[in-house]
């Protein structure tokens, strides 16, 4: 590990004159950490964040506020959000590790660099790591690999199990910088690899996520998180979709989809949702909204079988929400 300055500073505003171009900021440090062991990230500046008040996990009319310093397990464990947004209980609870649940912020999962292993090997080319050094997943292992939003730069999929249910459930992502603070769509604050995979997301220099607010979806009650992975713990997924689903007696009133595990980024279905909305809620209106989904996905040797299977994972958690009815 290169050395490296560090501190710590008491409140957000001392954090923001603390960073720079050069510097990172440390959460739980569940990421960052094991890349700068690896000298894939090699911060001049390590800026401690954990003292600052950004922990808060709260309810009113606007909806569900998380503060980005919220651990995944105090999120996953909170009763109004297991009642009210049970699809992203169940993403973090399928998401890493007890250990690393209890130390990993909300903030720094959104952030988490890719799981692609070329990425965390320096041997390797990696444009995401050395931009125009190439990609060694294409012509390597590329079974865990995205089929959609990809580019011949980069094939890498977006690791976060939550960041999926929280762009369905049109999450907004407060940021704050030494110019003020914005707020953006989650959905927008990704972006996708094209030429420039190195640059993941819509954050810029020396700013930082504050918090996230979830919208207010009453009937967000009835939601879903099924993950399909190669074991029952500790994976990351092969396919992965977050359902919320609204019904009137056997009529499919709103819903919401985005799959993860397919795409450089979480993937909202919205012609999904769209499709499926009037429709009654049986297993054939799945099995035919669902027929064109990823008709356009990019394929790799060894993970042809995405599409298929993102399909059909689609079609269980619907099954599994909406019943036979
Ligand atoms: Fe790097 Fe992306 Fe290629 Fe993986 S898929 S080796 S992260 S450029």
């Amino acid at each position: 590990m290169r050395p490296y300055a560090f501190t710590r500073p008491g409140s957000v505003r001392a954090a923001l004159a603390e960073a720079d171009g050069g510097s990172a900021y440390l959460a739980g440090g569940t990421t960052l950490v094991d890349l700068m062991k690896l000298e894939v990230s090699t911060p001049s500046r390590v800026v401690d964040i954990n003292r600052l008040p950004l922990d808060g996990i709260s309810v009113d009319s606007d909806g569900l506020h998380i503060g980005a310093l919220a651990r995944m397990s105090d999120v996953a464990g909170d009763q109004a959000v297991r009642t009210r947004y049970p699809m992203i209980s169940q993403a973090l609870e399928l998401s890493a590790s007890p250990q690393l649940r209890n130390m990993a912020s909300m903030g720094g999962n959104l952030l988490q660099r890719t799981r692609c292993s070329y990425f965390r090997d320096l041997t390797t080319a990696c444009n995401k790591r050395e931009p125009g050094s190439g990609c060694a997943a294409l012509t390597g292992h590329n079974r865990m690999h995205a089929v959609l939003g990809t580019s011949e730069a980069c094939v890498a999929t977006h690791p976060s199990d939550v960041a999926v249910a929280l762009v369905a459930l049109d999450t907004q992502v407060h940021l704050e910088s030494r110019d003020g603070t914005r707020t953006v769509a989650l959905a927008e604050f990704y972006r996708l690899p094209g030429q420039t995979p190195q640059v993941e997301n819509d954050l810029r220099p020396g700013e930082l996520i504050t918090g996230l607010t979830v919208p207010t979806l009453p009937w967000a009650t009835r939601s879903l998180y099924l993950k399909i992975r190669d074991r029952q713990s500790y994976e990351f997924a092969l396919t992965s979709v977050a359902v919320a689903l609204d019904l009137d007696g056997a009529r499919i009133r709103g819903v919401r989809v985005a799959a993860g595990g397919v795409g450089t980024r979480p993937w909202r279905l919205g012609a999904v949702e769209q499709a499926l909305v009037g429709r009654t809620a049986t297993p054939d209106t799945y099995e035919a909204v669902v027929a064109s989904v990823a008709e356009d996905a990019r394929t790799l040797p060894h993970n042809v079988f995405k599409p298929a299977l993102l399909r059909r994972t689609l079609v269980r958690a619907l099954v599994t929400l909406g019943g036979r009815a």
